[in-house]
């Protein structure tokens, strides 16, 4: 691994000043409250003025809609995203989707949502998980079943984030029930404004919205499927393995897979500081005290592993680092630390109490951490499968 700093030159750090003045006009105040009250991760104005820029999908050419940033000014511009806080989910799930899109979809489909992918008006959301289970994938039951013309769907997935502002979701599907469960697999991008569909909202322990979606009998013409008939599962993998930080969506170097959830890892970090930093009536601040000194330097060190774990190990650090230290950081600030967002007296008016809920779950999206753990033996160390339970 190269730790070396990269010096950057005068273009590169105007280019870093331009994005660091445009993030803070449109990323304002008023976007992270609408975020805190509706969990919802995404953000349609900021989305768009993104999109104005060519910087949703960044490294695509300026004919696509893109900015053709190099890899360097795509990094900035992606670490100045994270720093400033965007609402980030749905802008992630149509990162990795529309790969897929470019790779598998044909002609007239990429013609009709590629070039609103780069503008922002077209948004993906991942329909994988459904209520009996996401970890096993290829357990997917929800039919897909061929008639003339096309494709009827029925059945309900479970935690579709984002579906309420997306376009399409890209949905994995059983079209034949007689292979073996790897083989009976296809994938399509399903328009969500179709007939059939019903969208519920779920709200999460963390104070997120995501969705179920439920599909009867929704058409689909076969200009939206996502590769070959029941060859999907090579095709949904893609977007797991971004998800899991094998590979960037954007074909960008190989990131940690824990780099959003150190993100809310270093937003707890500063704000314990902000508080440690604060003195009370008799001038005596927590930071006065070395063992607050120590626990908070010790998170910052916990930064420093989370950012240079590449892949699935990273992202299984990330995750238990930020249940762990929002768990250490309520005990380090007392009793009011549990105090929740506009209660009287709630320390960095809730910050801490919201990270330790909202930690809990990043151990599960996109594959929970015992599954990490599994792809981290078989395909990092070459172990076997682990044996069939039951
Ligand atoms: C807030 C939120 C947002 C999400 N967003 C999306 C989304 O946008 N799209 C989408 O498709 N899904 C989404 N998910 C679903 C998520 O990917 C699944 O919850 C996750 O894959 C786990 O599936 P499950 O909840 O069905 O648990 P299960 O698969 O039922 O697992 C239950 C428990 O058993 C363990 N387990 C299961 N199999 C194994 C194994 N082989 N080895 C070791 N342990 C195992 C799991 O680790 C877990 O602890 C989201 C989930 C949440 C909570």
């Amino acid at each position: 691994m190269d730790f070396g700093v990269i010096d950057l030159d005068a273009g590169q750090l105007d280019f870093w000043k331009e994005v660091d003045a445009f993030l803070d006009e449109h990323v304002t105040r008023a976007v992270h409250e609408e975020e805190e009250r509706t969990g919802s991760g995404h953000n349609q104005a900021v989305h768009e003025a993104l999109g104005q820029r060519g910087w949703i999908m960044p490294r695509w050419s300026k004919a696509e809609g893109g900015a053709e940033l190099d890899e360097v000014r795509a990094h900035i511009l992606q670490l100045e995203l994270d720093r400033h806080n965007l609402p980030n989910v749905t802008i992630a799930t149509t990162g990795m989707t529309v790969a897929v899109v470019r790779a598998h979809g044909n002609d007239s489909l990429k013609a009709k949502v590629l070039p609103g992918v780069a503008s922002g008006h077209t948004k993906i959301c991942l329909g994988y998980t459904e209520p009996d289970g996401g970890s096993d994938l290829a357990g997917v039951r929800t039919r897909a079943t061929r008639v003339e013309g096309g494709w009827v769907i029925n059945g309900a997935k479970m935690f579709t984030t984002g579906a309420h502002n997306c376009q399409y979701s890209m949905l994995v599907t059983r079209t034949d029930p007689e292979a073996p469960k790897h083989r009976g697999i296809t994938v399509f991008l399903v328009p969500l404004d179709g007939p059939g569909i019903e969208i519920q909202p779920v709200h999460t322990l963390g104070g997120e919205r995501t969705n179920a979606v439920f599909y009867d009998n929704v058409f689909i013409d076969d200009d939206h499927r996502l590769g070959p008939v029941n060859g999907g599962w090579a095709v949904m993998s893609a977007p797991l393995d971004s998800e899991h930080g094998v590979k960037d969506a954007n074909g960008l170097a190989e990131i940690s897979g824990g780099t959003q959830y150190g993100m809310t890892l270093r937003k707890l970090l500063w704000h314990a500081a902000r508080w440690a930093d604060t003195p009370d009536a008799e001038g005596v601040r927590p930071f006065d005290d070395r063992i607050v000194r120590a626990q908070l330097a010790e998170i910052a060190l916990d930064l420093e592993t989370i950012r240079n774990s590449k892949g699935p190990m990273g992202r299984v650090i990330a995750s238990e680092k930020l249940i762990e230290r929002a768990a250490e950081l309520l005990d380090l600030v007392g009793v009011d630390g549990v105090l929740p967002r506009g209660a009287e007296g709630a320390i960095e008016d809730g910050v801490l109490e919201w990270g330790n809920r909202f930690a809990q779950g990043t151990a599960i999206y996109g594959g929970t951490t015992d599954i990490a753990r599994n792809i981290i033996a078989q395909h990092t160390l070459g172990l076997p499968r682990p044996p069939k339970v039951g």
